[in-house]
């Protein structure tokens, strides 16, 4: 497999989830997603923890929420490890 792609792909997920890449970029990451499963979990992850970071960043987010982020986070890392 080139792992030189994942390897970017990874590096890039969080601009790649905020669509903070160039046009080419967020192309040649969504391609290799659809291709390579395991930096399309990595993805699927990263894109859940981002969701709840915001959500737990935002004033509404009580304390309780927080915690539950923290654990659904090391929950998911944990699952993604379990498949490996
Ligand atoms: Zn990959």
């Amino acid at each position: 497999m080139a792992k030189r792609q994942c390897e970017e792909a990874l590096a890039k997920l969080f601009e790649y989830i905020d669509g903070e890449l160039t046009d080419t970029e967020l192309l040649r990451i969504g391609e290799h997603l659809k291709d390579c499963p395991p930096c399309e979990a990595e993805h699927q992850i990263n894109e859940k923890i981002r969701m709840l970071v915001s959500q737990a960043h935002s004033d509404k987010a009580p304390h309780q929420l927080r915690e539950r982020v923290l654990s659904t986070i090391q929950a998911a890392r944990a699952e993604l490890q379990a498949e490996g």
